[in-house]
């Protein structure tokens, strides 16, 4: 798409308006909270916010990150959260133009988003996101020119079990869970949306948890227990074996396989 084309500008406003949504959601869904009633309402004072108030950026900047009848803080998180939507919608209409493609790509960055955020505050990857979103990832795999259904799949359950499998042999070696059933199902959602690739994004994803672990500890002397939580890591692993995938295998195969 050229760069003065309207429309990845007009999928940024889009997507500020979902990442209000997805804020409503990253709350409540690890709450088994209903995400449509009642409307949003402030935490300190309980008054339900006017739609006014509720203006993506633009009433978190008027506001100045506070409730207007009690001044309690908002968090700078809501206005984080609108802010990447708006990019990752727009950033896929610049990149993969108006295809299939291109709601494959917001769709599964949508879920990413919400998941990161979930579990990093509440250590919770919700099954209304991991497991109800498997069939919408193998739907869009029987559309796509990269990946087949049988190969969706196939990845989504050797994955997804031979993740099971280590997370039981280190529970056993170790006696403590280093890997919750929610990264399991995560995995197999990746597997319906990005086939084989998933295990690059794995492997990513293994690799940043280590970089930031070390780098928390050593640097940040932040002890042995912080922990940034592994589905984080796979969602960056996701977003970016899904974008530069094909670059990265590429790349590694001329590097190390051809020479
Ligand atoms: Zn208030």
């Amino acid at each position: 798409m050229v760069w003065y084309s309207p429309f990845p500008i007009i999928a940024f406003c889009f997507g500020l308006i979902f990442g209000s949504f997805y804020n409503v959601c990253i709350y409540r869904l690890p709450r088994d909270e209903s995400i449509v009633k009642p409307r949003s309402f402030c935490p300190g004072c309980g008054k339900t916010i006017p739609w006014y108030e509720n203006i993506p950026l633009f009433s978190y900047l008027y506001l100045r990150g506070k409730c207007s009848t009690c001044g309690t803080t908002i968090s700078f998180r809501y206005f984080f959260v609108e802010f990447i939507t708006g990019l990752v919608f727009g950033f896929g209409v610049f990149h993969y133009g108006l295809s299939i493609k291109t709601a494959e790509f917001i769709i599964l960055a949508s879920l990413m988003i919400i998941l990161f955020f979930t579990d990093l505050d509440e250590r919770i990857l919700p099954d209304k996101i991991t497991l109800w979103f498997i069939p919408v990832g193998l739907i869009f795999a029987f559309f796509s020119m990269e990946r087949n259904l049988k190969e969706s799949i196939l990845v989504a359950i050797l994955g997804a079990g031979g993740l099971a499998l280590i997370a039981w042999i280190y529970f056993k070696v170790k006696k403590i869970e280093g890997m919750g059933m929610g990264d399991i199902k995560m995995l197999a959602l990746m597997g319906a949306f990005l086939g084989i690739k998933a295990f690059l994004a794995l492997l990513i994803a293994a690799l940043l948890g280590t970089i930031v672990g070390l780098f928390l500890i050593y640097v940040l002397k932040k002890g042995k227990r912080y922990e940034i939580p592994f589905g984080c890591f796979l969602s960056i692993g996701t977003l970016v074996a899904y974008i530069y995938g094909n670059q990265i295998l590429t790349w590694y195969v001329q590097r190390y396989i051809v020479h």
